[in-house]
C-alpha cells in the first residue's frame, strides 16, 4: 500500500493556513510544537531523486519551487556566463524538462530515469537546453532565431520592500553597437575583399595524415575572416572599430519596478541586445529575483508572517505591533476573552502586497500565531494548584490494576524503533523510512 498524500500535505491540526497553502500548491513550513513538517514524506515515495538533486529541490517541491530553482541555476550556468559548465547546464535543463511536466514527473517518480528514457520523451530525446531556456525566459525561440540576434538575460536582485513600494534601478550593460563611423561596414566602401585565406568560402579544409596511407579531412571555420568569407584590407579598415563593424559600448538601462511585481517577473527591453550588421538585435530580458525577507513571506498578493506570543497573551489578550514594508507601524489588539491557540491564523485585510497594475488594492496580511509555553518548572509545586483552580477542570482517569504502566519519552522521528513501526504502510517498498506514519492510530 502506498501512502499517497497530495503534494504539500502535512499532518497535524488542520488550521486554515494548511489548506490555503495546499490550494496554492506550496509546501508547508509551519514548524511549531504539536504540528510537524512532512518535508521528507515524498522523498520516501519517489524511486530516484537525481533530477530533484540537480535542481536542488526536495521531491515534494511545488511547481513554483521547481521553476524558481531552474531559473536561478539556468542563469548561473548558462554558457554565456559560465562557458565551462555546458554539461551542467544540460543536466539542469533535462531535470527541469521532466519535473516541470506533471505527467513526466509522475512517470519519473514511479520509474526513475529509466522510465523517462523509455517513454517519457517525445521522439526519445530531451529538448535542446537552449530551447528550454528560451522558452522559459520568453526569448524568440528557434523560429526567428536566424534573423535575430541573441537575447540576453540578466537577473536583478531586489527586496520585498522594493516590490511593495516600487523602485527604479539602473543597470549598466556592455553591448555591441554598430560602428558609427563606418556604419557597420568595417571600412571604406569598396574595401571589402574576398578573404585570401579561405578564398571566400568561410571555411578551411585541413588534410591530416592519421596513419600510413590514411588521411582525414577536417573542415574548420576560417580564422582570418571568422567564417564571413570576406575581409577588409588592413589598410582600409575603419579605425574606430578596427574593421569589426561593431564597437563595445556601455549602456545604462533604467528598470522600473512597479508596486506588486513578483519574483521571477520578466521585464523585456526590446532590441537592446547586441547589434550586428544585417541582424535585428535581440532583447535584453531582466528577471526579478526577490530576496527572502526575514519577517514576511509572499504568497500571491498576500503576505504571511508568524507571530510569537506568550501563553499569558494567548489566554489573557495582547497588544502587538507590526512594522510594515513601507515603515508604518500597525497595532493589533486581541478581543477581550478571546483565546489564541497555537497555530491559529488571523488576517488583516488590505495590508498584503499591492496588486500589480492596481496598486491601491492590496492583498491580506496573514498572521499565524505561535504560542510560547513556559519552560519546565516555571511555577513552584505549591503554586500549581492556584493555577489549576483558574484553568478549565482536568479529566479524571479511573486507574485500575490491569492497566500497563508505560513511559512517555521525547519523540525522535529518526529513531529506529519508530521507523520499523511504520513499515506496515508500504510493504512493497524498501529503503529507510522517515517517521511520518505516526500521526493517527
Ligand atoms: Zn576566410
Ligand atoms: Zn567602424
Amino acid at each position: 500500500m502506498r501512502l499517497n498524500l497530495p503534494r504539500g500535505f502535512w499532518v497535524g491540526e488542520d488550521h486554515g493556513l494548511c489548506s490555503l497553502r495546499r490550494s496554492e500548491k506550496e509546501s508547508p513550513r509551519c514548524s511549531g510544537r504539536g504540528t510537524w513538517e512532512l518535508q521528507s514524506e515524498r522523498a520516501t515515495m519517489v524511486k530516484e531523486t537525481g533530477y530533484y538533486d540537480t535542481l536542488g529541490v526536495k521531491p515534494n517541491a511545488t511547481s513554483d519551487e521547481i521553476k524558481r530553482a531552474y531559473r536561478k541555476l539556468a542563469l548561473k550556468y548558462h554558457p554565456d556566463k559560465n562557458p565551462s559548465e555546458g554539461e551542467r547546464f544540460k543536466l539542469i535543463s533535462q531535470a527541469y524538462e521532466v519535473l516541470s511536466d506533471p505527467k513526466k514527473r509522475d512517470l519519473y517518480d514511479q520509474g526513475g530515469e529509466q522510465a523517462i528514457k523509455e517513454g517519457g520523451l517525445s521522439g526519445g530525446n530531451f529538448s535542446s537546453p537552449m530551447d528550454i531556456f528560451d522558452m522559459f525566459f520568453g526569448g524568440g525561440g528557434r523560429m526567428n532565431r536566424e534573423r535575430r540576434g541573441k537575447n540576453v538575460v540578466h537577473q536583478l536582485s531586489i527586496s520585498l520592500e522594493d516590490l511593495y513600494i516600487g523602485a527604479t534601478r539602473k543597470l549598466a550593460l556592455q553591448k555591441n553597437v554598430i560602428c558609427d563611423k563606418c556604419k557597420g561596414y568595417g571600412g571604406k566602401k569598396g574595401a571589402v575583399e574576398k578573404c585570401p585565406t579561405c578564398k571566400g568560402r568561410g571555411v578551411q579544409v585541413l588534410v591530416q595524415q592519421i596513419g600510413p596511407g590514411m588521411v582525414q579531412q577536417i573542415q574548420t571555420v576560417c580564422p582570418d575572416c571568422k567564417g564571413q568569407g570576406e575581409r577588409i584590407n588592413p589598410k582600409d579598415r575603419c579605425t574606430n572599430c578596427n574593421g569589426n563593424k561593431v564597437v563595445r559600448e556601455k549602456k545604462i538601462i533604467e528598470i522600473h519596478i512597479d508596486k506588486g511585481m513578483k519574483d521571477g517577473q520578466k521585464l523585456v527591453f526590446h532590441g537592446e541586445g547586441d547589434q550586428e550588421p544585417d541582424l535585428e538585435p535581440g532583447d535584453v530580458i531582466i528577471v526579478l529575483d526577490q530576496k527572502d525577507h526575514p519577517v514576511f513571506q509572499r504568497r500571491g498578493n498576500d503576505l504571511v508572517m508568524k507571530m510569537k506570543i506568550q501563553l499569558t497573551e494567548a489566554l489573557c489578550g495582547f497588544k502587538k505591533t507590526i512594522e510594515t514594508l513601507d515603515d508604518r507601524i500597525l497595532l493589533i489588539t486581541s478581543r477581550p476573552g478571546e483565546v489564541i491557540k497555537h497555530g491559529d491564523i488571523k488576517c488583516i485585510l488590505n495590508e498584503g502586497m499591492p496588486i500589480y497594475k492596481s496598486p491601491l488594492e492590496k492583498g491580506s496580511l496573514i498572521i499565524q500565531f505561535l504560542v510560547a509555553f513556559p519552560e519546565h518548572h516555571w511555577l513552584s509545586k505549591d503554586q500549581l494548584p492556584l493555577l489549576e483552580a483558574l484553568l478549565p477542570p482536568r479529566e479524571e482517569v479511573m486507574i485500575s490494576e490491569d492497566m500497563d504502566q508505560v513511559d512517555l519519552v521525547e519523540f525522535d522521528p529518526k529513531e529506529r524503533s519508530y521507523r520499523n513501526h511504520g513499515e506496515a504502510y508500504e510493504e512493497d517498498e524498501e529503503g529507510p523510512r522517515t517517521g511520518v506514519q505516526c500521526q493517527t492510530s
